[in-house]
């Protein structure tokens, strides 16, 4: 019998299956996974204490418009609650805003290389992807602003940026901002701000402000380490941008248990902050450690690195499998555009010296 199956839309074509990162672990059965830039702190107790209170009501359906977590983020920040778009991972919100700007024709703007969700996002939205390359591993936003036509509709801005790490300056974004129409959405990705140091960093919070086409976007997902949980958020330069991203989404998107685990998450500043500061810190030893490694280490402000090998090293092919016997899981460069580069995950102390020592030997 012959198969039959639903005719698909082209763009699916596009993208490549979904390949899980490698299930490692060492001969005492240890893994390090330092490729998703994920905190590798546990939750806090008593953010595990209100998931488990809010399971006793699974069967209810959750607040649509999450009201209290959307408040709780306002309150946080000193923002109006009618600015606030929260979602499922601040991917989910992007999404929601490409569907609320973005019509087939349209043309979405990012550098590259940056995001992998850029690229998936704007094909599903079929819109055009113009890509501008990236300059000494840092947005290029003079080329970026150059390359904006009366078909721009969106443009994302990831700072840091993944998988570079790297920060535009608050003044070149600004002049930036300035040359961008009025009528195209610039999508300031902040998910790494908590990790951000660099005094000449923008604060989207500020800056978002006094501009109603600008949309920040935040997550739980890294340092407040809900990444299970699928929380994201949005501020949004007016509260016609917000309704039109409430009008694209689905009802009750965000579950019970993610809206009452991220409410509690908020309450814990200190513990987030303690945790960033050592992530920090880390984070300096690892770029100490790669330098002494001989290897090439690109500013971070955010809670990964990106290294390239030497010239003379192994291929890094090579590199990858020797760390995955290792046990350590690391993003391999070639994955993400740039062959003989690697983006390490900031671990705990223990993680981030079973990477150094690993490379260390394969060097
Ligand atoms: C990790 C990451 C996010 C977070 O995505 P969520 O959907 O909130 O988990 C967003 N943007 C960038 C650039 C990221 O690296």
């Amino acid at each position: 019998m012959s198969a039959v199956s639903p005719r698909f839309r082209s763009v699916l074509d596009k993208f490549a299956p979904y390949r899980p990162g490698k299930e490692s672990a060492t001969s005492d059965g240890r893994s390090y996974k330092l490729s998703s830039n994920e905190s590798p702190y546990g939750p806090l107790p008593s953010v595990l204490k209100v998931i488990a209170e809010a399971a006793g009501s699974i069967n209810r359906y959750p607040d649509n418009g999450a009201a209290d977590l959307t408040e709780a983020i306002a309150g946080r920040y000193g923002v109006p609650a009618s600015h606030v778009a929260v979602g499922c991972g601040s991917v989910g919100v992007a999404q929601q805003l490409l569907e609320a700007v973005a019509e087939p024709g349209a043309e979405v703007m990012y550098a590259w290389r940056s995001f992998e969700a850029y690229p998936y996002l704007s094909d599903l939205a079929s819109a055009t992807s113009v890509r501008v390359p990236l300059r000494d591993e840092a947005l290029d936003l003079p080329a970026m602003a150059a390359a904006v036509t009366e078909r721009t509709r969106l443009i994302f801005v990831c700072t840091p940026n993944n998988p570079t790490g790297t920060v535009v300056h608050r003044h070149e974004l600004e002049e930036f901002m300035g040359r961008v129409p009025q009528d195209c959405l610039v999508v300031l990705d902040e998910a790494y701000s908590e990790y951000v140091r660099d005094p000449e960093a923008p604060d989207g919070m500020t800056l978002y402000r006094d501009r109603p086409n600008v949309a920040v976007l935040r997550t739980f997902s890294k340092a407040y380490g809900l990444a299970g949980l699928r929380v994201g958020y949005g501020l949004c330069g007016t509260e016609e941008l917000r309704a039109a991203v409430d009008q694209v989404r689905q009802p009750f998107y965000l579950n019970i248990a993610a809206q009452a685990a991220a409410v509690e998450a908020l309450k814990h500043q200190d513990e987030v902050e303690r945790r960033v500061t050592q992530t920090i810190a880390a984070r300096l030893e690892v770029q100490d450690g790669l330098r002494a490694l001989g290897l090439w280490v690109a500013e971070s402000d955010a809670n990964f690195v990106w290294t390239r090998l030497p010239e003379d090293s192994l291929p890094e092919a090579d590199v990858i499998h020797g760390l995955v016997q290792r046990g350590v899981l690391v993003r391999a460069g070639s994955a993400l555009g740039r062959e003989g580069a690697l983006r390490v995950t900031i671990g705990t102390h223990e993680e981030n010296q079973r990477f150094l020592t690993a490379l260390g030997e394969l060097l």
